[in-house]
């Protein structure tokens, strides 16, 4: 059963009942324009003093449970979509590789390229197209940078549900691919992720579908909540720090959405700190974060794709994130995550994307800012395969 008891808006605080609203809260996104983050993401509330006793009766019942079992425990009981509506195509669980090798000391590496379409969005995916079988809809769209349709076109395969594409142009080969693979409908934008996010929205206000786009549908924030419950589960407790590739944002709010959920429950008080790693070009977050101004990016172009974003959907709730939980916004190079991209492969034997390498990139500069206590859980968040963009990949010899 699902301990889901309704929305709240991050901006403005109402509540309301499941199934009357569906993205973001009427009151706050009347100012809201295609252009501009959103105004008013909700948030799911759950019944969280059932989930403690749930949870405390999990926990007398199996006390020497496994990570995967309370994986799966956690995330049943914190998911707002009931288990049978679940696409028949596993994603999460991934693996958390305690490394030695990386940087001569502790470093937790969560690698979620190991899921189905190759990359933490599925975590999103998968409930959306949950949700959408719960409301009997065959048709789900979206607007991506590559990765959130990529996934969303496999799951929605799963599912035998149809999913909608809109995606920049110059994403990258084998992403276009895996969109076209699964079926998934189409159409590329002659311009940026922005304008893909436009051209999806403005298709869901005249199509009998439901719309994925990130941070819009409150699901995608929720899907993406369950790294977070997972890291709790394999760690036994939440880390010190953890560093999250950050473009949109929405990665980030999940994972800090995950520590709140907790915290209501009973189940643990920590608050990680998060690092938003964003790219010099692709920096709204931390500028906004820095100054307390939000700004679009002046002109994202870097080789990172996936966190290529000059109006983050998120850019509100991320920052909000990073203060809750004292964490920080760093700007790291092209040439800082190649660097780091190849040193990942070589010695942790993990090829991720750009986008994901840029959090070691940014660990090393919190590092040399004397930012890390000594003797602190770090966890890097890897959150796509590096065989999604063989092209980014540069070899001297
Ligand atoms: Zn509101």
């Amino acid at each position: 059963m699902s301990y889901f008891s309704g929305y709240r808006c991050t901006r403005c605080g109402h509540e309301y009942e499941p199934d009357q609203v569906t993205y973001l809260c009427p009151i706050c996104s009347r100012t809201y324009q295609p252009g501009m983050p959103l105004l008013g993401i909700l948030e799911c509330v759950f019944d969280y003093a059932q989930i403690a006793v749930a949870w405390e009766e999990f926990s007398i019942a199996f006390p020497s449970a496994n990570p995967t079992q309370k994986i799966e425990e956690l995330c049943e009981l914190f998911s707002p979509v009931d288990k049978e509506y679940y696409p028949n195509l596993p994603v999460g669980n991934t693996p958390l590789i305690c490394s030695q090798s990386l940087v001569g000391e502790t470093l937790y590496l969560k690698f979620d390229g190991v899921n189905p379409s190759g990359s933490y969005k599925d975590r999103a995916s998968s409930l959306v197209v949950a949700e959408a079988k719960r409301l009997g809809i065959k048709e789900i769209v979206t607007a991506s940078t590559g990765n959130a349709a990529a996934s969303l076109s496999a799951l929605c395969a799963a599912a035998g549900i149809k999913a909608v594409i809109f995606a920049p142009a110059k994403a990258p080969a084998a992403k276009l691919v895996q969109i076209k693979i699964h079926k998934a409908e189409l159409h590329l934008v002659d311009g940026t992720y922005d304008d893909a996010f436009a051209a999806a929205l403005e298709y869901s206000a005249t199509h009998d579908c439901l719309n994925r786009n990130t941070a819009y549908h409150p699901f995608t924030i929720e899907g993406k909540k369950t790294g977070g419950l997972e890291l709790y589960a394999q760690l036994g407790e939440l880390p010190d720090y953890i560093f999250v590739p950050t473009g949109d944002g929405v990665i980030l709010c999940g994972i800090a959405k995950a520590f709140y959920d907790l915290k209501e429950a009973g189940i643990t008080d920590r608050l990680p700190a998060l690092v938003a790693a964003q790219v010099e070009s692709s920096d709204a977050i931390t500028s906004y974060w820095e100054t307390g101004v939000y700004q679009d990016a002046k002109k994202p172009h870097t080789v990172a794709d996936s966190i290529s974003v000059r109006t983050p959907s998120a850019a509100h709730l991320a920052v909000k994130a990073l203060k809750a939980t004292h964490g920080m916004g760093i700007r790291v190079s092209d040439a800082e995550i190649l660097s780091a991209q190849k040193m990942l492969a070589s010695r942790t034997g993990i090829f991720c994307e750009p986008s994901s390498a840029a959090t070691l990139a940014a660990y090393f500069q919190a590092r040399e800012q004397g930012w890390i206590r000594d003797e602190a859980k770090v966890v890097l968040m890897l959150t796509g395969h590096g065989l999604k963009d063989i092209e980014a990949v540069k070899f001297d010899d």
